[in-house]
């Protein structure tokens, strides 16, 4: 492989997030706890009214009008909007290894299936680090989500480099094989330890 281009998945890679921050604010609106709301979610069909949202088919407005009805919670956009938003914790460890590429001049990609509200949020939060970022490609603005094999081309056509020479870095085996799948290099990240262990094996070190 020439020197790769790296490109990182956001949801617990490089920042953490956690559902039942979301679940706990609207669930409080129904005297309901975070987790019963997930709960009364999943067999609704919450996971594909949130893959349309994510891949861009319908807007935030349609979505959170749509978990509104699966649940039965009149909440107005902006009310959702707040509440869906703030889910992430930063993972310092990987944010340190990103600024160390950078400074080791790599192409850095990120790969997100993400939606417009989370997006806005996460690059304010986190502008420091994703402003290591070459390009962001996400979901919602390509049209394609993981593990999808034109959600990787796009991320290699972002980064300038052919497929196989394309690192895509991920928490989910299942998005990992769909990486490998379209001919990118995977790797599962588990640690940061055992990601940087990862890297090196494929030569690539931070500053
Ligand atoms: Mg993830």
């Amino acid at each position: 492989m020439k020197r790769p281009a790296l490109i990182f998945d956001f949801g617990n890679v490089v920042a953490h997030f956690d559902y039942r921050k979301a679940a706990g604010r609207l669930g409080i609106k129904l005297g309901i706890s975070g987790e019963e709301l997930l709960e009364r979610l999943r067999p609704l069909g919450f996971s594909d009214l949130l893959k349309s949202y994510e891949s861009g088919k319908i807007s935030a407005e349609q979505f959170s009008e749509g978990v509104g009805r699966l649940i039965g919670l009149e909440v107005t956009h902006d009310e959702f909007s707040v509440a869906w938003a703030d889910i992430f914790t930063a993972n310092p460890s990987v944010a340190e290894l990103i600024a160390g590429l950078k400074g080791a001049g790599y192409t850095l990609v990120l790969g997100s299936n993400t939606n417009d509200l989370h997006a806005a949020q996460f690059r304010r939060q986190f502008a420091e680090t994703l402003g290591h970022f070459d390009r962001l490609v996400l979901s919602y603005e390509v049209g394609h989500i993981k593990p999808s094999a034109a959600f990787y081309l796009a991320c290699a056509e972002a980064a300038g480099a052919e497929p196989g020479d394309c690192v895509f870095i991920d928490d989910l085996a299942e998005n990992v094989d769909g990486a490998r799948a379209a001919g990118l290099v995977g790797l599962l990240y588990t640690t940061t330890e055992t990601l940087r262990a990862d890297l090196a094996a494929l030569g690539v070190e931070p500053s």
